[in-house]
């Protein structure tokens, strides 16, 4: 099973229920680190990296002496990446998506493709879950290729191991949430009882209710600010999973880099009860999906 953790905005706890989540998840199971521009989750589970490689991307290189400046591969881009202008033919690296297209439509095959560096892949080890993480480079704008190649590796160590996934998330609703989400069995959406978190919440469900996964909450903080997060989730028929007390010792824990279910049997039935509610609703929709096809 692929658990997401994701919330509609930053600093809701995705990454302090990520962490806790995977240390008291069944093994085995990995830790990924989606969140790519910001990964944190490795200040948490402190793992010890056994591995790393860079990723790379495909970007078009052109040999100019035999280009015919057609235009056919700046029409076809919808990036504008790479471009006629003039009698120069000029290519734009960073803002290539690396679609291919611009090879494709080029009617003199001059057009090879060169490598953008995305960042890197790392790999480790904990007491507990095994770790995986993406790091962009800095500069780099787009982090979905390089999540992609996180999300290959994934797929290869899940067939070996056949272990489960938990994936902090990068926060928002913009394309690099929606990737990280997209490939999970289930949904866990972080958030907290103010205005903000429910704003934030529902842009979240708006935005990944589309992809047809199971979808839980986790309110964080609970008990900080107003009940309405509550009657929206009914609303919404989001099952509320977990609740997170609004505690000092939990603000105390987190700036130490510790983990939240370590700091005592209260907070770890929190999120082995949470582990329990998430494959509950897994398998709901699994029996909902069977009763639908017979
Ligand atoms: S690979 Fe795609 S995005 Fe990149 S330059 Fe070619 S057409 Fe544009
Ligand atoms: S499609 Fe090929 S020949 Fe035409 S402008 Fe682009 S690179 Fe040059």
């Amino acid at each position: 099973m692929i658990v997401a953790i994701a919330s509609g905005k930053g600093g809701a706890g995705k990454t302090t229920v990520s962490a806790s989540l995977a240390g008291v998840w069944s093994p085995p199971v990995i830790a990924v680190d989606l969140d790519v521009e910001e990964p944190n989750l490795h200040l948490f589970l402190k793992p010890e990296i056994t591995g790393q490689e860079p990723a790379h991307m495909d970007v078009p290189e052109v040999d100019e002496e035999n280009c015919t400046l057609c235009r056919a591969c700046s029409d076809v881009c919808q990036f504008k990446a790479i471009s006629v202008m003039g009698d120069v033919i000029l290519t734009f690296p960073e803002m290539c998506h690396g679609c291919g297209a611009c090879k494709a439509v080029c009617p003199e095959d001059v057009i090879s493709y060169g490598k953008r560096l995305l960042g890197d892949i790392l790999w480790g080890r904990t007491a507990g879950p095994e770790f995986l993480m993406g790091r962009l480079r800095v500069g780099e704008a787009m982090s979905p290729p390089l999540m992609r190649h996180v999300k290959v590796r994934l797929k290869d160590r899940l067939a070996e191991t056949g272990a489960d996934a938990i994936i902090d998330a990068p926060p928002g609703v913009s394309c690099p949430a929606v990737n990280a989400v997209m490939d999970a069995d289930v949904i866990v959406l972080v958030t907290e009882p103010t205005p903000f978190g429910c704003y934030d919440l529902a842009l979240a469900h708006q935005a990944f209710k589309n992809i047809g996964k199971p979808m839980g909450v986790v309110v964080n903080r609970a008990g900080l600010g107003e009940d309405a997060v509550y009657a929206q989730c009914r609303d919404a028929g989001l099952p509320i999973l977990a609740e997170i007390p609004y505690d000092r010792t939990i603000a105390e824990a987190y700036s130490r880099g510790r983990i939240i279910s370590e700091i005592s049997d209260r907070f770890r039935h929190i999120f082995t009860d949470l582990a329990g509610g998430i494959r509950e609703l897994a398998s709901s929709d699994v029996a909902r999906k069977e009763a639908f096809h017979a």
